[in-house]
């Protein structure tokens, strides 16, 4: 893919945004929106052209890919009539491509699942500043993607709002030492990384089985996209949080504990060896973190409400009742199980979540079918790419396998 791209105004920070059509792109867009001293270079997304067109009219960025070539198609010859000078593309390496652009400063991943790794560990290569939240990109491929932000200099920040909430609170020495940094060295005791619970945090553990699609991404405090809600829901997303807080904070499974806290209102803390407990609050919405990202180390506008503490009614606290949340413990043991595990159960998570969101399998089922694959793959090699790739690929066929005899 050639770039040939229009005058771009030097004073603005370029911004791409891969998963733009998505719940994060779209408050990504709004965040950008207040703040002109950010523009859009390039936007990606996977087939919803419908809403890509109305993003391009708006913020009338160069390139525009579909991952869905027929998406692209319809994009092309819309903008078309709208004279739109945006460039389109199709396909993932153009999405690499585009990442790898002199002109783009900030990339925001933002692509649900393991689609993400690829145009996000390009970016990654470029140094680029990366704002992730991906957490499936970094889950499936720890070390080679944190030793790649430490080779090609890139500036990495975490987006998920745990995560986020967890670097605020870290000392300003250590958020520069990144990944590289060291908890002990500066003091801290513990990372708190909380979670809400989801949905079923009160219902009846006997009555998950018959959990229905619609009460499953009814989450009670965020709004995102379908396959996130669902892990809220199942916990698997505080795993794969778990195991991301691993490789963010260069921290070992000890050092970092889960928390219930159904109010969302703090995000995640960190304890430090004298006592001290640093605290992230805000009201829940994801504007927050993109805008601390997108602005890091200043602060800009996100359009969140400011919190009111006195309508906030109540701020509990509990331990994880890891009967109720059994995909929780299998992302934590597949943490302390190493690299290929993880690659492992977040493939199988995708495929298991991908049918129980069109009703092929029930709630209850996504740990049956994690748990199989895990056991069944535990010795795998997962260093490079493409051994990172191959696990990937051997976990979603058994997935597939399984969900095929057991629940067809
Ligand atoms: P959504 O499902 O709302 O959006 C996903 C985005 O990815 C869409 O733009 C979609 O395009 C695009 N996409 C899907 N498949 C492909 C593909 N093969 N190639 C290119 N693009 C593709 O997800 P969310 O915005 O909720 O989540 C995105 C990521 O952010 C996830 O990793 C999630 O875990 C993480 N995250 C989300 C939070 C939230 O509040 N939503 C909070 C913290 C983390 P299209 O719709 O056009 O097909």
């Amino acid at each position: 893919m050639i770039l040939n791209t229009f005058d771009v105004n030097h004073n603005q920070q370029q911004v791409c945004i891969l998963g733009s059509t998505g719940s994060i792109g779209v408050s990504t867009l709004d965040v950008i929106r207040q703040n002109p001293q950010f523009s859009v270079f390039a936007l990606t997304a996977g087939k919803n052209d419908t809403l890509m067109l109305a993003q391009c009219i708006e913020f009338k960025p160069d390139f525009a890919v579909m991952h869905d070539e027929q998406s692209a198609g319809r994009l092309k010859s819309a903008l078309h009539s709208h004279n739109s000078e945006t460039k389109v593309f199709s396909s993932t390496s153009a999405m690499c491509d585009l990442v790898k652009a002199h002109e783009v400063d900030i990339v925001m991943s933002a692509i649900v699942g393991a689609a993400g790794l690829l145009p996000t560990l390009a970016a990654v290569e470029a140094g680029k500043k990366v704002l992730l939240a991906n957490k499936e990109s970094l889950v499936m491929s720890g070390q080679l993607f944190i030793d790649k932000v430490k080779k090609h200099g890139a500036t990495l920040l975490p987006i998920d709002s745990e995560h986020n909430a967890i670097f605020q609170c870290l000392p300003r020495k250590m958020q520069k030492s990144g990944h590289n940094g060291n908890l002990l060295e500066q003091g801290i005791s513990k990372i708190l990384l909380t979670g809400s619970g989801g949905p079923f945090l009160k219902r009846d553990v006997n009555t998950l089985s018959s959990v229905t699609v619609d009460e499953a991404v009814a989450h009670p405090n965020w709004s995102m996209g379908r396959k996130i809600s669902v892990d809220s829901a199942t916990m698997m997303n505080k795993g794969l949080e778990f195991i991301e807080a691993k490789w963010l904070f260069n921290a070992s499974v000890d050092d970092i504990e889960v928390v219930i806290h159904p109010q969302s209102i703090i995000h995640s803390m960190v304890q430090y060896r004298d006592g001290s407990v640093l605290a992230q609050m805000g009201n829940p919405d994801m504007r927050t973190p993109i805008a601390h990202a997108l602005a890091y180390p200043s602060r800009i506008d996100s359009g969140v409400k400011p919190l009111d503490f006195t309508s906030v009614a109540d701020f509990s606290f509990t331990a994880p009742d890891l009967s109720r949340y059994p995909n929780l413990k299998l992302a934590m043991d597949a943490c302390r199980l190493g690299q290929a595990a993880t690659t492992v159960i977040n493939a199988a998570n995708e495929v298991a979540v991908s049918a129980f969101l069109s009703n092929k399998v029930g709630f209850t089922d996504i740990y049956k079918i994690n748990a199989q694959v895990l056991n069944k793959m535990p010795s795998a090699q997962a260093i490079t790419l493409d051994d990172i790739l191959d696990v990937d690929k051997n976990a979603r066929i058994y997935a597939f396998e399984i969900i095929n005899k057991e629940f067809a």
